[in-house]
């Protein structure tokens, strides 16, 4: 069947890309491998409870926040129930060796105020440290809409680590944890993380941070009811072998099945480190390919799903963030599992009932799952009976180490291998490529004409940054200066 556009991938950034050019008049196909769409975001359900996957919080959202925009063009923004963090103290930092605890409040000036209690020796630093990082960290494509785009330099970032930046702050280890914390996010260790890259995702939830009722996957089922309105189809178990070319340009996609769609544009999602093996022989330069290859994946997970009988109002508008130790934040996948830093989130939080659900990230090696030896889908009992054994540990650990959880049941624990069969995600890597500092970043636009990026790797981690993906690679096709001007009508 002939197509316009067909995307590659029906998460957030698929779905933003095609929600846009299906509202361009465009014939628009996704292609998603899993057996629903947005296999990361959308959540689950486990004992009676509802459980989000790949969506906790979402930052930039307040008034005159760059996700308002954003979400008032794609016609979402009515259509979200959302509601705020708790503003006293909506991530906590714990650092469990001291038993020291730390809540920061929602906005840069409350934010500036607490530290400066907190800290007073490091008061005018820490002014001088937030006035940076709000004035930065909305100096993107898509966020700033008043800057000329050719002012982004976005090819790679180099220039100050955000370990670097907070040597600074070296007297105070607390301060430290505090202001790197936010590095569990998009799974760059602060020495290898362009401070930009920091201030771009702590600096959003620095300005204000939202839930939303019902979770990513009413994210998604917004995005799914707006598309079916523009037209545009799904078709999921469908998954990309080739994308193939005719005469040096794009003419269309391959499944694995060996159905095939054409189309003069293909837009791929998917980790751009697959994306060599996807491509006909001819139209790419090998020194791009390699360059993808070698792209650098974020580390990957075990997320815990459990269950408590005692509601877990401590955790209601407000995450958890534990540290070991104080100092600049690591996640410590190369320790033990004891050693590690985690971050805890109750689930279900936007409705008016008890909080019973508890989600734990603990970031880990995909080199974990490797003695398993599980290469496709199928799972042994051998992998069973580790999975129970380590959720229970975990669940030690938490316990261990935040004395305010109560008794929790394990109902299900993801691991690398499940972030690698559910996501594609090579490695399990928990937020794809990750965006090292001094690294090549995949742009929108390619060498082989019609085929385009889009997706986490191209913009950033998290909701804003899948969706400002979304935004730079149509804004690649259907013009910057036209999209950017609507979005300017929708502030
Ligand atoms: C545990 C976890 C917690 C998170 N928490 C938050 C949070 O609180 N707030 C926040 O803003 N962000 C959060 N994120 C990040 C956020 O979920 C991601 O940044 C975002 O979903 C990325 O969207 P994407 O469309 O770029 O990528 P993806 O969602 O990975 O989309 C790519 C899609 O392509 C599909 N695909 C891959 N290969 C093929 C193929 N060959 N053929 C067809 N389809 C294919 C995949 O199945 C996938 O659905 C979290 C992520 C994780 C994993």
């Amino acid at each position: 069947m002939r197509y316009d556009s067909i995307i590659i991938g029906a998460g957030l950034s698929g779905l933003t890309c095609a929600l846009l050019l299906a509202r361009s008049g465009r014939k628009v196909l996704v292609v998603e491998q899993h057996s629903s769409p947005a296999p990361v975001v959308s959540g689950f359900q486990r004992g009676g409870i509802y459980f989000d996957s790949g969506f906790h919080y979402a930052g930039g959202l307040g008034e005159g926040g760059p996700l308002q925009p954003l979400l008032r063009h794609l016609g979402m923004e009515d259509k979200l129930q959302t509601f705020p963090y708790a503003a006293e103290g909506f991530d906590c930092l714990r650092l469990s060796s001291s038993d020291e605890e730390y809540a920061l409040p929602v906005g840069f000036r409350n934010i500036k105020n607490y530290l400066a209690e907190r800290f007073p020796p490091a008061a005018v630093e820490i002014g001088l440290y937030l006035d940076e990082i709000a004035t930065t960290w909305r100096n993107f494509p898509y966020l700033d809409l008043d800057t000329d785009l050719a002012d982004f330099g976005m090819e790679s970032v180099h220039g100050c680590s955000l370990q670097e930046r907070l040597a600074i702050f070296s007297p105070w280890p607390q301060l430290q944890s505090l202001l790197s914390m936010h590095s569990l996010l998009y799974g760059v260790a602060p020495e290898q993380a362009p401070f930009s890259l920091n201030a771009q995702v702590a600096g959003s939830y620095y300005h204000s941070v939202h839930g939303l009722g019902g979770g990513g996957r009413q994210l998604i089922q917004v995005l799914l009811k707006l598309l079916k309105e523009a037209g545009g189809d799904l078709q999921c178990r469908a998954e990309v072998a080739q994308i193939f070319a005719e005469e040096a340009v794009v003419a269309g996609v391959r499944l694995q099945s060996g159905e095939e769609f054409t189309a003069a544009e293909v837009i791929a999602t998917v980790n751009p480190t697959q994306l060599p093996d996807l491509l006909p022989a001819v139209g790419m330069r090998p020194a791009y390919l390699k360059r993808l290859k070698r792209l650098h994946q974020t580390p990957s997970a075990y997320i815990v799903f459990a269950r408590s009988e005692q509601p877990l109002e401590f955790l209601r508008g407000q995450n958890m963030f534990v540290q070991p130790h104080a100092g600049v934040f690591t996640a410590g996948i190369d320790r033990p599992l004891e050693e590690r830093s985690f971050y805890l989130a109750g689930a279900d939080q936007g409705r008016d009932r008890a909080i019973k659900g508890l989600i734990g990230i603990v970031p880990a090696s995909y080199s974990e799952v490797g003695f398993l030896n599980i290469s496709g889908k199928e799972r042994t009992v051998e992998y069973q009976d580790w999975k129970k054994d380590l959720g229970a540990r975990l669940l030690q650990i938490f316990s261990l180490n935040c004395p305010q959880l109560p008794q929790l049941e394990l109902l299900d624990l993801a691991t690398p291998l499940t972030l690698r069969d559910y996501s594609h995600a090579p490695q399990g890597a928990i937020y794809g490529v990750g965006r090292n500092l001094g690294q090549y970043n995949p742009q929108p636009v390619t060498k082989l004409p019609g085929l385009f990026l889009s997706g986490q790797a191209v913009a950033g981690p998290g909701l804003l940054g899948a969706l400002v993906s979304g935004y730079l690679t149509c804004g690649s096709i259907l013009g910057h200066e036209l999209l950017r001007g609507e979005l300017r009508a929708c502030r």
